[in-house]
């Protein structure tokens, strides 16, 4: 007997990878957490049955997630990634000699310990001592935090369920306050091509606009995610994430990547017109 993982990409389109074998499931306060492995994409977490993190395509969206504004901002020392529970992006963020200190505010204490479990090297980088995790919900941490980040990644789930907080103007406006003069947020901004998508692409476009003076978004191609053509966005109040970006300082810290490098940095940032479209008819 065949077992399948199936997500809907779109009420009419199904994205589904062969099972090999279920790990663990369970049902927390905030989501169903679930683990397989399978042999196309090793093994693979998801929550509320959707896609978060698979083995063999996780370097793409971790290294795109971190590098893009860490060779904007070489100097950059204070982190706060909020959401990130599975610790991809935290395990690229310790690579950086420079950086004294990642916050990690993760609502579920479950993902991170499962992460640990089914994961150890995706999470190895939590063990960081420059580490602090903090479990509880990052739209209400954000609001006691004033300069404090140089950078602020929003790794979290899509717009709904415990992660629509952190797709709100409130959120922005707090994260603003939050990062210093020169800080820079970077977002997970879903995917431009199936419709819910890029509705929610959109408004979340317009709430960042309306917060951040500087706000351009980039692309990657990941195999396991709605359509594989995902955004980020990046926002600051100083730094053009193309015309700043400081590709020999960051070519010099000799950080080994898969997917990222400064040319096809500056490239990401180059849109399809559907989406500058999509993005200008907000
Ligand atoms: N890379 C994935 C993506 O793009 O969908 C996200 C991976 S990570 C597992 C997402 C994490 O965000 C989850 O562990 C979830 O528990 C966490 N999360 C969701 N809402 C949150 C909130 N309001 N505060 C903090 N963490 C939250």
């Amino acid at each position: 007997m065949e077992l399948w993982y199936s997500e809907n990409h779109s009420r009419d389109v199904q994205f589904s990878i062969r099972v090999e074998k279920q790990l663990y499931t369970a049902q927390t306060e905030f989501q169903r957490i679930d683990v397989m492995t399978s042999n196309e994409f090793g093994t693979f977490l998801t929550l509320d049955g959707l896609m978060m993190v698979a083995e063999k395509d996780e370097f793409i969206y971790h290294e795109m997630i971190t590098h893009v504004p860490m060779s904007v901002n070489p100097g950059i020392e204070n982190v706060l990634v909020i959401g990130g529970g599975d610790g991809g992006t935290v395990n690229q963020l310790v690579r950086y000699g420079g950086i004294k200190h990642i916050d990690l505010v993760e609502i579920d204490r479950e993902v991170i310990e499962v992460s640990k479990r089914f994961f150890p090297e995706l999470s190895a980088g939590m063990s960081d001592k420059r580490v602090s995790i903090y479990y509880e919900d990052g739209l209400r941490f954000i609001r006691s935090r004033h300069g404090e980040y140089d950078l602020i990644i929003v790794d979290s789930t899509d717009p709904f369920g415990p992660g629509e907080g952190l797709f709100t103007r409130e959120f922005y406006g707090s994260c603003s306050k939050a990062l210093t003069e020169n800080g820079i947020l970077v977002n997970q901004h879903e995917s431009p091509y199936y419709e819910d998508y890029a509705n929610s692409l959109a408004r979340t476009h317009a709430r960042i606009k309306g917060v951040f003076p500087i706000h351009r978004l980039y692309q990657a191609h990941i195999p396991t995610y709605p359509s594989g053509h995902w955004l980020f966005g990046f926002a600051s109040n100083k730094f053009d994430p193309v015309l700043d970006i400081k590709a020999e300082e960051w070519n010099r810290l000799n950080i080994k990547t898969r997917y990222y490098n400064t040319e096809l940095h500056k490239g990401s940032f180059a849109l399809p017109n559907y989406v500058k479209e999509l993005l200008e008819n907000v």
